[in-house]
């Protein structure tokens, strides 16, 4: 057995060296919520961190422990928007200066909001563009280093502190449900609870255009697709991670796919029953908890909500019938 990218003491390392600067986000539950599910549920509701996402908590795990000439360069990354978010806002609070490289399409409230954190936008078309090799060849030109958004042992372990304090406040689960999209917050939150609750089934939840994670785990290997089509604009990767894969390989039991309408219904769920605005991707784990796509009666089920960040033209659009 090879040794994995991440152990639970770098979680706990992590906790320790976030507390202050993230926030330690509430667990909600929900009577209507348990009714549908026929199961006890838990949320860790992330679309209250800090930027809006637990994205927070692995990027400023990673900056933090830059060298003195690390963070005199600068940090680099590509994303989709929320890791953008999180660099931008960690390096802020560090004294790091922040270039992003970020989709041309990607939704006005995260471009907005990395640029008033005061990172740098760099745009690439991500139906053509290799945003991984321009953001390391932009990291080698200008002297920055790349922190990429889920494959890097220091996100990973950031990333995993959601579970820790979700563990800490709800006490052992039979379930962890947890969104995936390159496995960096399921790859943290598993090594948590083999820790913190020994026996906790962890269950991935992907898109079901985007199903990557689920055949890599079928396969044994890391299987590429190509960018998906999906509103959940945070799990549109194409491939889960090098460090992330084995750990999610050896602790996660099984990966299911919910589809875009479910999606929209638990963004109405979440709204009309819980006041929670949840952006799409956000849903993922409390979709497949809802519409029950594993057996969960009667068990103690964490889902973890994983982040809120959704134009409100785009939100009202989604839960009224359109398309956008
Ligand atoms: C990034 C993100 C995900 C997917 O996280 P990974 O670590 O890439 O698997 C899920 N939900 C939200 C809100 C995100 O920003």
């Amino acid at each position: 057995m090879t040794a994995l990218a991440i152990a639970y003491g770098d979680v706990a390392a992590a906790h320790e060296r976030i507390r202050g600067a993230a926030h330690r986000t509430p667990v909600l539950t929900s009577s209507t919520a348990d009714a549908l599910a026929g199961a006890q549920l838990f949320f860790k509701c992330e679309n209250f961190q800090r930027m809006g996402a637990f994205k927070f908590r692995g990027a400023y795990n990673a900056i933090s422990q830059f060298t003195p000439e690390q963070r005199a360069g600068g940090v680099i990354t590509f994303s989709s928007g929320n890791h953008a978010q999180a660099i931008a806002l960690s390096a802020k609070l560090l004294g790091v200066k922040a270039v992003i490289v970020m989709p041309q399409d990607a939704p006005a409230i995260k471009v907005e909001a990395t640029r008033g954190y005061g990172g740098e936008v760099i745009f690439y078309d991500r139906y053509t563009e290799d945003r991984e090799a321009l953001g390391r060849r932009l990291a080698e030109e200008r002297g920055l280093t790349l922190i990429p958004p889920y494959d890097h042992p220091h996100v990973m372990a950031g990333q995993g502190t959601a579970a820790k304090e979700l563990f800490e406040d709800a006490g052992p689960l039979d379930m962890l449900f947890v969104c995936l999209g390159g496995g960096g917050l399921l790859s943290g939150c598993s090594v948590a609870a083999h820790e913190l609750s020994p026996g906790c089934a962890i269950v991935g939840v992907e898109p079901e255009a985007g199903n990557d994670g689920q055949q890599s785990l079928q396969s044994g290997a890391i299987v590429h697709i190509d960018t998906p089509r999906t509103i959940a604009d945070g799990a549109q990767t194409q491939h889960l991670g090098n460090h992330t894969f084995p750990v999610i390989q050896q602790l996660v039991r099984e990966i299911v796919t919910v589809s875009d309408a479910e999606l929209v219904e638990t963004m109405k769920f979440f709204a009309s029953r819980m006041k929670l605005v949840v952006e799409p991707t956000g849903c993922l784990a409390a979709a497949a908890v809802l519409n029950r796509k594993v057996d969960i009666a009667g068990k103690r089920v964490g889902v973890i909500v994983s982040g809120g960040n959704v134009d409100l033209l785009r939100f009202a659009s989604l839960v009224s019938g359109g398309q956008s």
